[in-house]
C-alpha cells in the first residue's frame, strides 16, 4: 500500500466518521438543510439507525433507514387520490418521466434504463398512491437518479407540451382515409390489455359497490372506455394539486451521505416550494345498512360456452389499514380459513361443488378489504356460495380455529418480513 493510499482512506475514514457523528448526535427539533429531525430511533427488523424528518419550508416529509447497505435508494410518493375513471394518476406517472427542466429529453426513464448502474429503476400507480423509486450501488448514480426523479416530478414536460397527454394518456388515430378513427394512447393500450382479464373487471366492479362514496369506487390506472374523458386541464391540474412536496414522503435507504442527500434534496427542490395546507385526505366509506348484491358482466369469446365462467365472490371491509396488526390478523385467517389445503372455508366449498379454484385476499389500502372467492363457478351457485361460507363461520366461531394452521400462518408471515 502507498502512502497516498493510506492518507487517502485516512481522509474518506475521518469524513465517513464526520459525517456519522453529526448525525448520531442529532436530536430531535434539530434542524439541518432545512430539515426537522421529528424522530430517531435505532429499529432492529432492520438493523439500522432511523430518521424521520420534516421539510420545514415545503413541508416534505423524508424517512432514511441509515442501513449499511450499499443498494442505495430511493424513493418518492405522493398520495394521489383519483377523482373519476380516467385513470389520472396513471397517466401522470406515465407522463412525467417523458422529459423535465433540467432533463429536457424525450424520455429520460428510458436513457436512465439502458445507460445507468440502476439495481431498481421504476413508477407504479396504486389505488391512492404514486411512488416513484430508484437504486442503485453506484454513489454517483445513485445521485443522478435522484436528480432526474425529483426534476421528474416536480418539473415535467407536460406543462409546456401537450403531445406528452396525447401520447401517454390518448389520442385519435386514423390508418388511412376510409378506416375507423381509433383511440390509441400508451395507458388507454395498457389498461385496454388490463381488463381484457375477467378478474381485473371482476375487481372493478367490486370496488366501485364496495365504496361508492370513496375515491376506492375509481379506478386508478383508468377504466379504458373512461380514458378519453380526461382534458388537458384536469390533467396539468391534478399535477397542480398532488405533486407538491407538502403531499409527498420521500425515502431513503441504505449508506449513502445522509448529509449531502438532505443538502442535495433541500437546495435543488424543497427549498423552492412553500408549504401547502392543501394536503390530500382520503374520505372514509360509511358501511352500508345491509348487504349488496350486485351481478355484472364480462365478455367471452363469441360463440364460447358461457357455463362454468362465472366468478362469485363475497367481500368485506374490515377495519383499517394502517391497523397493522388487524392486517396481520386478516392475514393469519385468509390462510387458516381459506388458503391451506384443508382449510374449512375451502373444503366446504369443494364439498358442494361450487367452482374450482377457492381462494382469498386481503387489499391493506385505507380500509382493508377481506375477498372469497370462487372461480369457473355458474351463477345460480350464489346464494349457495354466500350459505356455505356464513354457515363455516359460524362452525368454525363455535369450535375454535385450527391451532397448528394459524401457528404455520404466523411462523410463514415472520419469515417472510424477515
Ligand atoms: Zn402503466
Amino acid at each position: 500500500m502507498t502512502m497516498d493510499r493510506v492518507v487517502f482512506t485516512f481522509i474518506l475514514l475521518v469524513i465517513f466518521l464526520l459525517s456519522a457523528a453529526v448525525y448520531a448526535e442529532l436530536s430531535k427539533g434539530d434542524s439541518v438543510h432545512g430539515f426537522k429531525l421529528v424522530e430517531k430511533r435505532f429499529v432492529q427488523e432492520v438493523n439500522a439507525e432511523c430518521f424521520y424528518f420534516e421539510h420545514i419550508k415545503s413541508g416534505a416529509r423524508l424517512l432514511k433507514i441509515a442501513a449499511r447497505d450499499a443498494n442505495k435508494t430511493f424513493s418518492i410518493a405522493f398520495k394521489t387520490i383519483p377523482e373519476c375513471d380516467c385513470g389520472t394518476p396513471h397517466i401522470l406517472e406515465h407522463s412525467v418521466l417523458n422529459g423535465s427542466k433540467h432533463f429536457p429529453v424525450k424520455s429520460p426513464f428510458d436513457v436512465l434504463a439502458k445507460g445507468s448502474l440502476n439495481t431498481f429503476l421504476n413508477a407504479m400507480t396504486g389505488s391512492d398512491i404514486t411512488i416513484y423509486p430508484v437504486a442503485s450501488i453506484n454513489d454517483k448514480d445513485y445521485f443522478n437518479l435522484m436528480h432526474v426523479y425529483l426534476d421528474a416530478v416536480f418539473y415535467p414536460r407536460i406543462y409546456d407540451d401537450p403531445r406528452i397527454l396525447q401520447q401517454e394518456g390518448w389520442h385519435y388515430e386514423l390508418l388511412s382515409k376510409d378506416s375507423d378513427i381509433v383511440y390509441k394512447g400508451v395507458v388507454y393500450n395498457e389498461m385496454k390489455g388490463a381488463f381484457s382479464s375477467p378478474t381485473r373487471e371482476l375487481s372493478y366492479q367490486v370496488y366501485k359497490h364496495l365504496f361508492p362514496d370513496s375515491p376506492y369506487g375509481f379506478s386508478s390506472g383508468g377504466y379504458p372506455s373512461a380514458i378519453p374523458r380526461l382534458t388537458y386541464e384536469d390533467f396539468i391540474n391534478f399535477h397542480k394539486k398532488y405533486y407538491h412536496p407538502s403531499n409527498s414522503y420521500i425515502f431513503l435507504y441504505g449508506d449513502a451521505d445522509l448529509n449531502k442527500e438532505l443538502e442535495f434534496i433541500d437546495r435543488e427542490y424543497l427549498a423552492h416550494f412553500e408549504k401547502s395546507d392543501a394536503v390530500a385526505e382520503l374520505p372514509l366509506q360509511k358501511p352500508f345498512e345491509k348487504m349488496k348484491k350486485v351481478v355484472a358482466s364480462y365478455p367471452l369469446p363469441k360463440d364460447s360456452d358461457a357455463s362454468n365462467q362465472t366468478y362469485l365472490t363475497l367481500n368485506y371491509v374490515v377495519g383499517r389499514g394502517d391497523d397493522r396488526a388487524l392486517v396481520m390478523a386478516l392475514r393469519v385467517l385468509r390462510q387458516a380459513l381459506i388458503s391451506r389445503e384443508s382449510a374449512p372455508i375451502r373444503l366446504a366449498l369443494q364439498k358442494a361443488g361450487i367452482g374450482r379454484e377457492v381462494s382469498g385476499s386481503i387489499d391493506d389500502i385505507k380500509q382493508n378489504v377481506f375477498q372469497i372467492r370462487v372461480q369457473n363457478a355458474n351463477p345460480e351457485d350464489a346464494d349457495k356460495f354466500y350459505n356455505i361460507v356464513q354457515e363455516t363461520l359460524r362452525d368454525v366461531l363455535k369450535k375454535g380455529l385450527d391451532k397448528e394452521a394459524v401457528e404455520g400462518a404466523i411462523n410463514r408471515m415472520e419469515f417472510r418480513l424477515r
